[in-house]
């Protein structure tokens, strides 16, 4: 079995037959608004993806970068861990957290396509200049050009290779990035392989939303039976292409909000699933019972316990009380440097901490929430939990046992919270790292 072959089925088997919604998301100004510092649009969507999608759900990230820029945006932004990652304009696909790549769509992007004579084509243009060295892949060569020269170039260029015997695409886009790839090949032609080797599993996606907002989106927004999101922020290249080629598909809508804010606007539009992200919610006791779950559990802490650091809800001994009630007296904390605290200690040390971080960049989220019945009442949670800091980051991996048996109404009891530093960053720090 080839290793991609099996993540592929790793992340299938996590799902109990076909994934409710996909998700496939462009990242720049798309997912990720870089006009927000504070990336909030993007923290609401993280919020509302782990406490109401991940366990049944697949997400997809679909960008232009490489996978080394894709990486850095990864470290700069709060960005979720995709199931799978498109990279390079939908020519290189990669599987799971160990992003393992899938050879057979690159051997077939190989059709007619010599990256060798796309150079030497191109090399003619003097109204294009390269883009950095990471940004050239195997079938990828990329440009900036001026926008009043792109159409002209396109032209020319498209005609060149076509006589050289090569079946190529050029994506224009951002008003600003040209880009070659095979004629297989875009972001659009990407999605069409992932859902036919989803139709051959069974298991095609109940519901699939695309978003986008620019001339690279395009062509996922012609893929058959999808929901289409351009996020209200699109250029007008986008918007324009729109207007002449899918303006009566009533599956595809202009969002008012910007960014992860209108992708949340769509599910919300096409009833696609839960659209209210608890970081909207200032009161968590109006949370609907019906949508309780264990990652709704862990979400919903977690912003509660970054609510109070920063000092966004008063400071109420109400809190503190029902987190008694909600931890177990008998539950142990084990801290990632290693250390036992009972979770009733925790607690204290976090009353104590209120607006700690007031003022500051300070977040809180959690990733890739997983959760199973290991018994008629209890849950084991397992989840990546960060904070940052300003430009601070850290992560634990953190498992928590949840029982139903309870004195809360309707809700759960953490019974023991185990940590462990993600990729070896951690410090033996008790005072600031709590839970
Ligand atoms: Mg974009």
């Amino acid at each position: 079995m080839s290793a991609e072959f099996e993540v592929f089925k790793t992340i299938m088997d996590r799902l109990i037959g076909s994934a409710r919604l996909m998700v496939v998301s462009d990242l720049d100004f798309t997912m990720v608004d870089h006009d927000d510092a504070q990336n909030l649009s993007l923290l609401k969507f993280n919020a509302l993806w782990e406490a109401y999608f991940r366990h049944d759900s697949l997400l997809v990230f679909s960008s232009a970068r490489s996978p080394t820029l894709y990486k850095q945006l990864r470290n700069e932004k709060p960005l979720l861990s995709p199931d799978i990652t498109i990279m390079s304009l939908g020519t290189e696909i990669s599987y799971g957290d160990s992003m393992v790549r899938d050879d057979f769509w690159e051997q077939y992007l190989n059709h007619n396509w010599d990256r060798d004579i796309v150079l030497e084509e191109t090399v003619k243009f003097p109204q294009l200049t390269p883009q950095q060295e990471t940004e050239q892949r195997p079938h990828k060569v990329s440009f900036f050009v001026e926008k009043f020269n792109a159409f002209e170039v396109m032209k020319a260029l498209s005609e060149c290779l076509e006589k050289r015997g090569l079946d190529i695409k050029i994506i224009y886009s951002s008003e600003s990035a040209l880009d070659i790839v095979p004629k297989g090949a875009g972001k659009g032609q990407a999605l069409a392989y992932l859902l036919k080797k989803f139709k051959i599993d069974g298991r095609v996606p109940l519901n699939t939303l695309v978003c986008g907002d620019s001339g690279n989106d395009a062509e996922v927004f012609t893929i058959p039976e999808v929901y289409g999101v351009m996020v209200s922020n699109a250029l007008e290249e986008l918007l324009q292409w729109h207007a002449e080629n899918v303006k009566n598909n009533p599956r595809i809508i202009h969002a008012t909000e910007r960014c992860a804010a209108g992708i949340i606007q769509a599910i919300s539009k096409f009833g696609l699933g839960p659209n209210v992200s608890l970081r909207e919610i200032s009161d968590f006791q109006k949370c609907k019972p019906e949508n309780f779950s264990a990652g709704h559990e862990v979400v919903k802490f977690y912003l509660l316990y970054e609510r109070w650091r920063r000092a966004d809800i008063e400071k109420s001994e109400h809190y503190m009380q029902s987190l008694r009630l909600v931890f177990n007296q008998l539950g142990i904390f084990v801290h990632p440097s290693g250390t036992e605290r009972p979770l009733h200690r925790c607690i204290d040390v976090m009353e104590s901490l209120y607006g700690s971080e007031q003022g500051k960049q300070y977040r809180v989220w959690v990733d890739r929430v997983a959760s199973a019945q290991i018994g008629s009442e209890t849950w084991l949670v397992k989840f990546d939990k960060w904070e940052s800091s300003g430009e601070e980051r850290r992560c634990c991996l953190t498992t928590v046992l949840l029982s139903l048996k309870t004195t809360v109404p309707d809700g759960f009891t953490w019974m023991h919270v185990h940590q462990t530093w993600l990729g070896g960053s951690g410090s033996e720090d008790q005072t600031t790292w709590v839970f």
